[in-house]
């Protein structure tokens, strides 16, 4: 269940930057510094999924790395829950572990081999003391219940299963501690096409059981139109458009977002012919050395002058959509046309 209420966001992070090559606060100058995530503004509100697309490398999973604290921010603001998540440290930081949790991408990578399934999903019990009623082993049996697998196979390892399986462990394992936020890093691309609409399905029911707030991280934007209530769109380390899915779909104003949807599989042989394809041309720039003026206009074919030397603010175009680009939801030629 989504829900796009507008009281308090949950998850609220200003200005987030990570620059690796260099130090929060202390910039080496000697040694190139990738500025993998630079300025991100983004909110998700309890109940919701904000889903966070773009092409690979964009920075989207180091985002949410640094929203888990798994990785610490170079500048900016994260506050989840009216607390502070980028300085947390000691107790704190272990609390909001416990509320915010993470879905790895790669199913086979992230369960460690040598442990029973059991063992796996009774481990955030076990790291943050937390004793369930009932016992962890009746907790985790109820948690395999939930997502799908046999409560039996308490004893087997993740050899054992299929990668389909496999990410329903890892959801169990998130969810074994209650968490309000759940950030989902690629949680289906690794599988068939076949289970990835079971275990989106999945997370989708859990979400309405739960109460979940979703941070979804997808490559693929056909994947997350179905559980997304919001989508923003990443392009080198920054966010280009935040709108609400039908709104995003119908009326896309960024050229980049126009050009991930025209792209995006479409099941209707007939509709997909019928559709116009925008082809970006050239690699996407190194976050290393990121252009001048809008950090799209290299790929882009609406680029003009102003392009190449001034760089877009996110601006508030429309109630519920922020952009940014000099000629939102037109080509630079006809916002030249008098
Ligand atoms: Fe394209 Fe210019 Fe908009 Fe950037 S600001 S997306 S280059 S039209």
């Amino acid at each position: 269940m989504t829900s796009t209420t507008q009281e308090q966001p949950l998850l609220s992070v200003r200005g987030l930057g990570k620059h690796f090559g260099s130090a929060r606060g202390s910039l080496h100058k000697s040694s190139p510094t990738i500025q993998a995530v630079n300025g991100v503004n983004l909110d998700v509100r309890a109940g919701e999924t904000l889903s966070l697309v773009g092409e690979s490398g964009c920075g989207k999973s180091t985002t949410g790395r640094l929203i888990a604290r798994l990785l610490d921010a170079s500048q900016g603001e994260i506050t989840f829950d009216g607390r502070n998540v980028t300085d947390a440290q000691g107790t704190e930081l272990r609390a909001l572990r416990r509320d915010i949790q993470m879905i790895f991408q790669d199913p086979y990578s992230s369960l460690n081999p040598r442990l029973t399934i059991g063992e796996i999903i009774a481990a955030p019990f076990i790291i943050q003391k937390v004793d369930p009623t009932g016992g962890v082993e009746r907790a985790v049996r109820d948690l395999m219940s939930r997502v799908g697998l046999n409560p039996d196979h308490f004893g087997r390892y993740p050899r054992e299963f299929s990668g389909g399986q496999r990410q329903r462990i890892s959801i169990a394992r998130a969810l074994a501690l209650k968490p309000k936020l759940v950030i989902c890093d690629e949680p289906v691309s690794a599988l068939d096409v076949s289970v990835q609409a079971q275990v989106v399905n999945l997370l989708m029911d859990l979400q309405s059981e739960f109460g979940l707030s979703y941070l979804f991280i997808a490559h693929d934007l056909a994947v997350v139109k179905h559980i997304s209530a919001r989508i923003a769109v990443m392009y080198l380390g920054q966010i280009m458009e935040t709108a609400p899915v039908d709104m995003l779909y119908s009326s896309p104003a960024h050229p980049y977002t126009r050009a991930l949807i025209s792209a995006a599989p479409i099941p209707d042989p007939d509709r997909a012919r019928e559709r116009q394809r925008i082809a970006l041309t050239g690699d996407v720039p190194s976050a290393g050395n990121p252009p001048m003026g809008c950090p799209f206009h290299t790929r882009c074919p609406s680029a003009d002058a102003r392009c190449l030397s001034e760089k877009p603010k996110l601006e508030v175009l429309s109630e519920h959509r922020q952009v940014a680009c000099h000629f939102p939801g037109e080509t630079a030629l006809e916002a030249h046309r008098v």
